[in-house]
């Protein structure tokens, strides 16, 4: 039985409704009318999102030897951001509609538009530059010399620490520093659920090379990264390379390409590969007067190095796994709606249901719901009819379900069915912890 992708334009709305029921995210500051583009991960969301965290540094850390985490303060001095270019190149072009006010990024305005509201065809302002950094005071002083950023993006935080990182942890070129953090931007059109917001988590990657090995690292990167999505169960289908085109290349960059996903609303950028050669380390140089070679004593060599990068937002790719997980079909001419997640990614990865609740069985159940919850997040559920409680469970992705019946107490055997296949399969109770194990 085949599970259906139900029609793209209602899949959002779907998607935002089953988030809040089942408790993965909620509308910021909702008793007050919700504050536009924020959101709180629930209790699931949070499960998901904390998986695909360390999904993504276990990938991106411990399975390369040559590169190491950090993790930097938020707030950084003023000059890193002159430095980086963001105090004056970080703007966006505004342009509103005389006629109905709607705001647009002039960069992200239709090509069929021609230069008039998409709206409503009306007539546009002229662009205006936005900054999209958030500022605040540091101190007990709202005056211009306590005025300091709220970053943008993690990497100053990597490039101003890099030697330090690369002394302490005594890397050779080529090597890398990973980082997931906060970053903030006042973005003028943020929207589409968690797409695009104002505070988002970045999982960045920057990878320091020698000049001149900098765009086979970058070939070897982009290769990595559509592997690790295709790994975690993302269809191939609806993943994508799109390279920036001249128009599209930051300045800092001599390539550039993104990772796009499928979503209901579009191909959008999910990830950014970018090789941004020397240039941040180049202005750090400049801006503070420091030397910030890397030495390679070994060889008697010293350069700057080029840095290959891999920038992805933690709660843009939380919704490429739901919205790639959703599901819906039918079991006995009963609608379903699942969320098909790899059994890695699921934010519960097993339910142990007893199918009464007397006689001794909860006691059995209970004793593998502990035995299992040392190393997984597992749900106990002895409430309401089985069908029901294995519905709950599909909604929010449980690949497997464990019941304990009455023959447990005879064979030491459970069932395990499986989310996706509906397959029933009876194996040892003393067995359970080393199958999900297999699959985990
Ligand atoms: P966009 O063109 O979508 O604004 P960008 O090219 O400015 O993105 P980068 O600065 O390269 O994005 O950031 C790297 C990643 O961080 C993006 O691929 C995206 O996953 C994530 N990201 C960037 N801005 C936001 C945002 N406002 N909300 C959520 N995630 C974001």
């Amino acid at each position: 039985m085949a599970a259906k992708k139900p029609a793209s334009d209602q899949t959002m709305e779907k998607l935002i409704s089953l988030c809040k029921r089942r408790g993965f995210i909620f509308q910021s500051s909702e008793i007050y009318g919700g504050l536009a583009s924020c959101w709180d991960y629930g209790p699931l969301g949070v499960e998901l999102k904390n998986n695909l965290h360390q999904l993504w540094w276990h990938e991106m850390t411990r399975r390369h030897e040559n590169i190491v985490g950090i993790d930097a303060a938020i707030l950084m001095r003023p000059e890193v951001w002159k430095a980086s270019g963001h105090v004056d190149g970080f703007v966006d072009p505004l342009v509103d509609c005389k006629e109905c006010k709607s705001r647009f990024r002039e960069d992200q305005l239709p090509e069929d538009a021609n230069g008039k509201c998409p709206s409503c065809g009306g007539e546009l302002t002229e662009p205006r530059s936005f900054n999209l950094m958030f500022k605040t005071h540091m101190g007990p002083m709202e005056d211009t010399a306590s005025e300091i950023y709220i970053r943008p993006e993690t990497a100053q935080g990597i490039y101003v620490n890099y030697l330090n990182v690369q002394a302490s942890a005594r890397l050779q070129v080529p090597f890398g520093i990973a980082q997931v953090g906060k970053a903030f931007r006042n973005e003028i059109k943020p929207g589409n659920f968690i797409f695009r917001t104002c505070e988002f988590e970045q999982m960045e990657m920057q990878y320091f090379v020698k000049p001149g090995t900098d765009e086979e690292e970058m070939e070897a990167w982009k290769e990595k990264r559509m592997a690790y999505y295709k790994r975690l169960g993302i269809r191939e289908d609806h993943l994508r390379l799109h390279e920036h085109g001249p128009g599209e290349l930051a300045h800092y960059a001599r390539s550039a390409w993104d990772v796009e996903y499928k979503f209901p609303f579009g191909w959008q950028e999910v990830e950014g590969i970018h090789n941004r050669t020397d240039f941040d380390i180049q202005r750090h140089i400049e801006h503070s007067g420091k030397k910030m070679e890397y030495i390679d004593s070994g060889r008697g060599e010293r350069f700057v190095p080029y840095i290959i990068e891999t920038s992805s937002g933690l709660n843009r790719s939380l919704l490429v796994f739901l919205c790639d997980a959703y599901r819906e079909d039918e079991i006995d001419g009963e609608q379903r709606v699942l969320l098909a997640f790899h059994p890695k990614v699921a934010p519960i990865k097993a339910a142990i249901l007893p199918l009464v609740k007397k006689d001794g069985i909860p006691d059995i159940a209970r004793s593998l719901f502990e035995e299992l919850s040392e190393n997984w997040n597992c749900f106990y559920d002895q409430a309401g009819a089985i069908g029901r409680r294995y519905r709950r469970m599909d909604e929010v992705g449980t690949p497997y379900c464990i019941t304990i019946d009455y023959e447990t107490k005879d064979d030491q055997a459970v069932t395990i069915r499986d989310r996706d296949t509906l397959e029933q399969q009876r194996i040892p109770l003393s067995g359970v912890k080393a199958w999900l194990a297999e699959r985990l």
